[in-house]
């Protein structure tokens, strides 16, 4: 792939010192980054709404969480951790006149920012590090030693500083550990919201409903029952396996030639938890 990957030697935890960086919020997303940048030697502060198990939480794992207006003005860095859908309210009314300039604005979708919901004020850089896998992942790699890839953007009128500070951030959670892609905001959003809303909950649910019944509906499944009751499927899988699985081999050499199959190989080797070994 001709994308760019910033691994640990290429980021510098340095851009952080003498910095503050809010997490807003402590849910998925916001527990893991908030514990992996403070195990890296970070100055966090939480920033989360007392009354619910996350602000708990928080307390629980040592922070002393503020409410997001007091969290924003105490940091350099702010990153909203928030569900994409209240992101753009609390921003306009607990952020936006609480940044200084040269804070610098973060999120891990760029959902808000691609769609004009949130626009930075002036002096104020925006920037994405998205880490691709949930929270909790993001936490146990860390933990364990190693990390999830992520995303990294910053808006065209972005400083390199900033882009430093990102991969710095990146690094602070592990991502760099894993490897990071640099991307736009354009970009991450579409796809992350093609990937997620299309493909994981819409194509691959619907699919799987569509198949089940029109296969019920032509009597495919129960076919495949009486194959395996009356033993067709075991005679035909151990004559299969007699011969040296000719069938079975060339199938899977074709389904490896898919792209999906290629650019995943590339993408796997990021995720040190996945074992990607080829099975000949
Ligand atoms: P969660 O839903 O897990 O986090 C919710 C947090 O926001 C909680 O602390 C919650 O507090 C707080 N919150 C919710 N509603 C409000 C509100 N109205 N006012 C104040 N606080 C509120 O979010 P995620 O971590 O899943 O997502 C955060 C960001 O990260 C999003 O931009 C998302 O797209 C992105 N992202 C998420 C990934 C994931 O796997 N989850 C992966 C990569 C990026 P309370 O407990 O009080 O409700
Ligand atoms: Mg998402």
């Amino acid at each position: 792939m001709a994308a760019t990957i910033y691994y640990d030697q290429d980021a510098d935890l340095a851009a952080l010192q003498g910095k503050t960086v809010a997490i807003l919020g402590y849910g998925s997303q916001g527990h893991a980054h908030a514990q992996n940048l403070r195990d890296s030697g970070v100055q966090v502060v939480v920033g989360q709404r007392p009354g619910s198990a996350n602000y708990d939480l928080a307390v629980e794992h040592g922070f002393e969480p503020l409410p997001i207006d007091e969290a924003t003005q105490q940091a350099d860095i702010v990153n909203i951790l928030l569900p994409d859908e209240v992101q753009a309210d609390i921003y306009r009314e607990h952020i936006r006149d609480n940044l200084q300039p040269g804070n610098v604005l973060m999120c891990s979708h760029g959902f808000n920012v691609h769609f004009g919901q949130i626009e930075a004020p002036q002096d104020v850089d925006l920037l994405l590090v998205a880490p691709k896998g949930p929270g909790h992942l993001v936490r146990s790699e860390f933990v364990a030693g190693g990390g999830v890839p992520g995303l990294i953007a910053v808006e065209d009128d972005a400083s390199e500083t900033t882009f430093q500070i990102g991969l710095a951030y990146a690094k602070g959670i592990g991502c760099t550990r894993g490897g990071v892609i640099r991307t736009s905001f354009a970009e991450e959003t579409e796809t992350d919201l093609f990937g997620e809303q299309a493909v994981l909950c819409g194509v691959a649910a619907e699919l799987v409903k569509a198949g089940f019944e029109t296969l019920v509906d032509a009597g495919y499944l129960k076919r495949v029952l009486e194959e395996i009751q009356d033993g067709t499927f075991a005679r035909n899988w151990i004559l299969e396996n007699k011969a040296g699985a000719p069938g079975f081999k060339a199938r899977r050499r074709r389904e490896r030639q898919h792209p999906v199959e290629i650019v995943g190989k590339e993408l796997r080797k990021l995720m040190s938890w996945i074992d990607d070994k080829v099975v000949e």
